[in-house]
């Protein structure tokens, strides 16, 4: 801790007490906080930029608000329109709209996504232009007709469709957008989430196209299994939200009984030998590898990969595998057993604490979905810790909103007092620990000489304020340049 902050370009040069040593120039911020940037290890950028450029949907309470709302913002014409952000889990009366009142909203083809991008709606005009309704995935009425309601195979063709409708310049609006709401929350850095099956390698050329430019450092995780890619991107790392299943929202998490509200178990998607194959040459290729598993399902299977590809190392390369951190994203329905497995394996946990705020809560979706004997213990954050897993804390924006003091409130509030992350630790998860999860910890997370000028200063300090709620920087600085002031 320090009065002062000597900066040098990118770096921090001297942190200090008492007398400011001299400088070129002198910010005073009298009274202020500054703590380190926050790092969010888990944002979906331009999906966050579409969200926050029509936030309405987020707001829609009943199938009626939804279709209001796509007949306010879509308007005429017969360009595709997308729009992100229901949450039929929130309404009074959970019902979906039909395609026939998607038809009757709007003639362009039209495709509203679930909160969790797991699940969509689409109109008849957007099933007929993407072929969806060949895909797995298409919900079908008693009489065999396409509902709208789309998951899997079929959601993600239809997404994949309308995004490649976006220009490159829609999509580095998007971007920056989000970027500078990132900036806007005291975040100076964030692990991007790049999903090729629903946006193309695109999008992620258009990002790297202009990452110096944003406004927050960006660490790259590609969705994709393809490793000489990868390696051609001169990545250190791949995977990151690539699904092994899905949503319990969405009813596609794979579990290992099903559901309490639906049929069946979710979904895994990919059998064992073909992940254990990508993650043993992940590894081999020296790389980090992050897979997306919810489920008690997906866990038990991506453990037991693991430990057939530890198996299948050499003691060399055994030493070297708990230092790598391969990450998993998510890791919401881990039993006691799984925590133990994940521990042994070192494998680091990106968590989303704004999950269990939102449906973790008794009579929230994942109660709705599992029953309380199951949604109880979900997102055990404290016993990861105690366990000694590495957790860095992300927010999956657009999914929950980007911002890290809504995931402190979350993790200070768990639904379980047990699993409870008292405030210091939370912050510390947040920068520290989102650090570390990208192999970033001697250049990211703390203020210290040599380390990236990353940080945001806070008229009261987020360390003892009352609640943290909606507090925001006055100053945000991201590699020594301003990138925020309010
Ligand atoms: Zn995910």
């Amino acid at each position: 801790m320090g009065e002062w902050l000597l900066i040098d370009g990118r770096h921090v040069q001297r942190v200090g007490t008492g007398e400011a040593p001299q400088a070129d120039r002198i910010v005073e911020l009298p009274g202020t906080s500054i703590l380190p940037g926050f790092i969010d290890t888990h944002v979906h950028l331009t999906g966050t930029g579409i969200h926050h450029a029509s936030p309405e949907l987020s707001r829609a309470r009943s199938a009626a608000d939804v279709v209001a709302v796509v007949r306010k913002l879509a308007g005429e014409g017969d360009e595709p329109f997308l729009i992100h952000g229901y949450d039929e889990s929130k309404w009074p009366d959970t019902r979906l709209p039909t395609v026939e009142e998607l038809d009757g909203a709007t003639r362009r083809p039209l495709l509203v996504i679930r909160v969790d991008g797991h699940a969509s709606l689409a109109n008849t005009v957007a099933l007929e232009a993407t072929g969806a309704a060949e895909e797995p995935g298409m919900e079908r009425d008693d009489a065999g007709a396409p509902t709208g309601f789309i998951t899997r195979e079929a959601n993600n063709r239809v997404r994949r469709w309308f995004n490649r409708h976006l220009s490159d310049h829609d999509i580095q609006q998007h971007q920056l957008r989000a970027a500078a709401l990132a900036a806007s929350r005291g975040v100076t850095c964030v692990h991007e989430m790049s999903m090729p099956s629903e946006r193309d390698l695109r999008d992620l050329e258009v990002l790297l196209g202009h990452r110096a430019r944003l406004p927050v450092d960006v660490v790259t995780y590609v969705a994709s299994t393809d490793i000489p890619q990868v390696m051609d991107l001169r990545f250190g790392q791949i995977g990151g939200d690539l699904a092994i299943d899905g949503s319990i929202g969405a009813r596609t998490a794979c579990l290992s009984r099903p559901y309490t509200d639906g049929e069946g178990n979710g979904a895994a998607y990919y059998p064992d030998d073909e992940l254990a194959e990508f993650l043993h040459n992940a590894h081999l290729a020296g790389l980090q590898a992050g897979v997306h598993a919810i489920g008690d399902g997906a866990i038990e299977q991506l453990l037991s990969v693991w430990e057939r590809v530890y198996r299948a190392l050499d003691s060399r390369e055994r030493r070297h595998f708990r230092a790598r951190r391969h990450r998993v994203e998510h890791f919401e329905m881990p039993s006691p057993q799984q925590i133990e497995k994940a521990a042994m394996l070192g494998l680091a946990v990106s968590i989303q604490p704004c999950f269990d705020a939102e449906w973790g809560h008794p009579g929230g979706l994942y109660d709705v979905r599992l029953g309380w004997d199951r949604a109880s213990g979900m997102n055990p954050f404290r016993s990861l810790l105690d366990r000694g897993i590495e957790v860095g804390v992300g927010s999956d924006s657009p999914i929950t909103d980007l911002d890290p003091m809504a995931a402190i409130e979350a993790l200070e509030n768990h639904h379980d007092p047990a699993q409870r992350v008292w405030r210091g630790e939370a912050i510390r998860l947040a920068t520290v620990g989102s650090a570390r999860l990208a192999h970033q910890e001697d250049k990211k997370g703390s203020l210290e000489p040599g380390k990236h000028a990353d940080f945001a200063a806070y008229e009261s300090d987020p360390l003892t304020a009352g609640s943290v709620v909606g507090l925001r920087p006055i100053l945000t600085v991201s590699l020594g340049r301003e990138v925020y002031a309010s």
